[in-house]
């Protein structure tokens, strides 16, 4: 391997950056040149690159986002739009690629993979949703984010006795919500992997909360819970009387400097996505099972499945009080 591209694509996520910055510093380090690739297959459809060196990625530890930033491509997912992404790689004289997203970049590495080119994907999104991995890029600033405005938010809660019900991000997985929701204390959690079950779910929670002398409630919601946060908020207020507010925390929970935990993770798999192309691996996808660092076959990878932690959910109903 003489030269590889990297990008990033899909939702972005904090540590992204960390883990371009790693598969620079690697490449360079083992003989290899590095080409970035801007907006994810848009870019590598239209030769949008930037050659990348070891100043270039200096300080991007720290920073959110990502300096290669993402998007989405319709047009890649074309028989066109993969030659075309081809052509470029042919051009640039690129042996090798590292994508850096989720399942729907993953899939389109595999396909770039069965024309013929190298490709590792590393996965990064906040949603912590990818089968293969215990940890996604970006989790752990994620639900540091979202607690730390849960935390502002129920001071003021807490001051007119009112009932908090907080959406946050997880459109298909509740990882983001039940972990928040144990850190934060929350009277209840909701996920989308549950069906909700309102009087068990919800209500009993806030009244034995209530029971206990709390006069303010928090309730944490995934994103694709059925009817979200404001059907929620219409259920309790229905059967509560409760002064109820909505609190949608939104793309905040994408931003920020990562945590410890997201630069480590990231710059860990950098160095492996690099050292596995070194060793003439390809189609793999770097992942993370406990604390060791581990790699699957994409198509293997792609057909994992992955539900709540147990452990957390069996947690998170003992302090709800959810029988
Ligand atoms: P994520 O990587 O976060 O899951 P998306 O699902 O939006 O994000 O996927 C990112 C991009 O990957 C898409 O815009 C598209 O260009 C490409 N992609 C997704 N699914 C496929 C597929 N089945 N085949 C080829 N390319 C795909």
């Amino acid at each position: 391997v003489r030269r590889i591209g990297v990008f990033t694509s899909g939702g972005d996520a904090p540590g992204m950056n960390a883990a371009i910055r790693s598969v620079v510093r690697t490449a360079l380090h083992m003989g290899i040149e590095c080409i970035g690739i801007r907006r994810g297959y848009h870019g590598l459809i239209n030769g949008d690159f930037v050659p990348l060196t070891f100043e270039s990625v200096s300080g991007l530890s720290r920073k959110g986002g990502t300096m290669l930033y993402s998007a989405r491509s319709e047009d890649f997912k074309s028989q066109l739009g993969r030659e075309r992404a081809v052509a470029t790689c042919k051009l640039l004289g690129l042996d090798a690629l590292v994508g850096i997203g989720g399942d729907g970049t993953f899939r389109g590495l595999l396909t770039l993979a069965q024309q013929g080119l190298s490709v590792i994907g590393i996965p990064g999104t906040i949603d912590n949703d990818i089968a293969c991995s215990t940890y996604t890029i970006g989790y752990d600033t994620a639900c540091n984010t979202a607690l730390e405005s849960i935390d502002k938010l129920r001071d003021t809660m807490q001051s007119h006795e009112r009932c908090s019900v907080v959406e946050v991000m997880g459109r298909h997985a509740g990882h983001v919500a039940l972990n928040v929701g144990v850190a934060c204390g929350a009277t209840a959690v909701l996920v989308p992997e549950q069906k909700v079950d309102y009087e068990n779910d919800l209500m009993e929670p806030i009244r034995r909360s209530r029971l206990a002398g709390r006069t303010h409630f928090m309730i944490i919601v995934a994103e694709g819970v059925e009817g979200g946060a404001y059907e929620v908020a219409k259920q309790i207020n229905e059967a509560t009387s409760l002064d109820t507010r909505v609190t949608i925390l939104g793309h905040v929970q994408r931003g920020g400097a990562p945590t410890v935990r997201d630069r480590i993770a990231a710059t860990y798999m950098g160095y492996e996505a690099v050292r596995l192309l070194a060793e003439g691996k390809t189609c793999r996808v770097v992942a993370m099972d406990g604390e060791s660092y581990v790699d699957y076959d994409i198509e293997e990878a792609l057909k994992m499945h992955k539900g709540l932690d147990q452990q957390t959910y069996t947690v998170m109903r003992a302090l709800t009080g959810v029988q």
